[in-house]
């Protein structure tokens, strides 16, 4: 069931996202950056339609969703706004390529050969290419979803030669910490394999990394794309 929103609600998001962008201007200033450079994706997983709707209300179109099931529910009942532009950036199952295949506009969160090859096979002949970016396990969590560094360039070749592939660049999740040194630490070895990448790869342009709580460290680092949930649609349960 779909929470009643209130108008209050309405006006809480677009407000929330108003400072989200602000935040934006403030650190692409701070370190030099063009603020247009610098893409939000308003990271909506959990929360419900009416939500997005908000959001999109405001002129905003780039969501992130990590669940395949509630995501294709909600993409189903948005069908409409045929200009929202859907990002999936959750972990990958092989039994849910195809709904991601057939569903998104971008995936953020490809990590292997094997989900790029389904993905590639199951995107439907109607649609644009998927845009993809490879993530990767920057920090060299145990636990963590994303590819060894070591194992990019062989992964970004093959996406690259899937022909219903189009590779945009590199995302990571790097692990919690309140140290901003040290969030920057990571944040700068994701946009060295990403300069890695884009030299034998020019035409790759996207660098997602960011999220609510470093921000401004991504930013200094070269992020072009910041993920960010909470600030935006509140707390998730
Ligand atoms: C949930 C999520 C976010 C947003 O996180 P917040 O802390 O709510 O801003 C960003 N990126 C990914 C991959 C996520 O799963």
């Amino acid at each position: 069931m779909t929470p009643q929103l209130t108008d209050n609600y309405m006006v809480t998001i677009a407000e929330r996202l108003k400072s989200a962008y602000a935040r934006i201007a403030i650190a692409t200033k701070k370190y030099h950056r063009n603020e247009h450079d610098v893409c939000l994706l308003a990271v909506s997983k959990t929360k419900p339609a009416d939500f997005i709707l908000a959001a999109y209300q405001q002129g905003h179109r780039e969501f992130g969703e990590s669940y395949v099931q509630e995501a294709v529910d909600k993409i189903t009942q948005l069908a409409n706004y045929s200009d929202i532009v859907w990002h999936f950036i959750g972990p990958i199952q092989s039994n849910k390529t195809a709904a991601v295949a057939e569903n998104f506009d971008w995936v953020q969160s490809v990590d292997r050969e094997k989900i790029a090859k389904r993905l590639n096979d199951q995107r439907p002949i109607n649609k644009a290419p998927l845009k993809v970016l490879i993530q990767v396990n920057i920090s060299l969590e145990d636990s963590k979803s994303g590819c060894h560094p070591d194992d990019l360039a062989a992964l970004a070749q093959f996406v690259n030669d899937s022909p219903n592939l189009v590779l945009r660049g590199l995302m990571a999740i790097p692990a919690k910490t309140d140290d901003p040194q040290q969030q920057i630490q990571y944040f700068e070895q994701l946009r060295a394999c990403f300069d890695r990448l884009k030299a034998q790869y020019p035409h790759i342009d996207t660098l997602s990394m960011g999220m609510s709580g470093d921000v401004e460290a991504a930013i200094a680092a070269g992020s072009t794309m910041v993920r960010i949930g909470t600030d935006i649609f509140g707390q998730r349960s």
